[in-house]
């Protein structure tokens, strides 16, 4: 489970996420290298917050993808209601360290990200690779929303996930110049995961609203794959004449359930 909150202060919309058990799920899933377990992580708290702080209806669907040319290649992180699922197209994909933080972007390269709601598509150019900086980005040029984002995820010794979590901050149209500044200082050297190694989400959100700041909403999201047979044999259909036996087994890409698909009847 991974809570978020959802609430503001004065001109500043503030959502919080902490998401350790999530990202834990999605690393025992796919057995992702420790590198690539913060991008999936950052990617799949990006995707919630995204969809917490959606304004009007939220979309029944919303996929949030990176396509680069990166050793990770690929990258899905999904939201529907409050079930999250994601995958990367390689799970080993790993890199050295850089200033003592998880290097990312070099796992990722150059690319885009595409974000899908319901059947509506946007994509941007990556700007760092490191998802936070993208996101931001992606709300800028396609929602025209002012916003700082940051995700993080602390991998530790062994591969574990010890702390991780995400917040956006959206700065509304009339927020004044103090407001403004306010939001800066605050962001200035903030490490989200490090915050959350030993505080809590609702710390999270008090770092940024102070005391007075009202929560308007409470949201438990969880990595909880919607897989049905249907969709897993639409895959296989898909690579029906590569395949020359009756029976396959198939794998959903996002929990790794397993499928007996029956071609004989089709
Ligand atoms: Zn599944």
């Amino acid at each position: 489970m991974g809570k978020a909150l959802l609430g503001r202060k004065g001109n500043i919309i503030i959502g919080t996420l902490e998401s350790k058990d999530i990202v834990t799920e999605a690393r025992r899933i796919h057995n992702t290298s420790p590198t690539a377990t913060a991008l999936l992580g950052r990617l799949l708290t990006g995707a919630a917050l995204y969809s917490l702080t959606y304004r009007g209806t939220r979309p029944k669907l919303i996929t949030f993808e990176l396509l680069s040319d990166g050793p990770v290649k690929h990258a899905v992180a999904q939201v529907k209601g409050n079930r999250l699922r994601g995958y990367v197209k390689n799970p080993e994909a790993d890199a050295d360290p850089r200033g003592g933080k998880l290097d990312v972007a070099s796992i990722v390269g150059k690319g885009i990200l595409r974000v899908i709601r319901d059947n509506y598509v946007s994509e941007v150019p990556l700007v760092s690779g490191e998802v936070g900086e993208d996101i931001a980005y992606f709300f800028y040029q396609s929602e025209q929303r002012r916003t700082a984002v940051g995700v993080g995820v602390l991998v530790g010794e062994y591969g574990e996930v010890v702390s991780a979590g995400g917040f956006i901050l959206e700065v509304l149209p009339d927020a004044t110049e103090k407001e403004i500044t306010e939001v800066e200082e605050k962001l200035k050297g903030f490490s989200v995961s490090r915050f959350l190694q030993d505080k809590g989400v609702e710390d999270l959100f008090r770092y940024f609203g102070g005391e007075d700041a009202e929560v308007a909403e409470e949201t438990d999201y969880r990595y909880d794959c919607w897989c049905t047979y249907e969709e897993v044999e639409k895959l296989v259909l898909m690579m029906r004449e590569e395949i020359k036996e009756d029976k396959v087994v198939a794998r959903c890409t996002f929990c790794k359930k397993e499928y007996i698909i029956d071609l004989g009847k089709k």
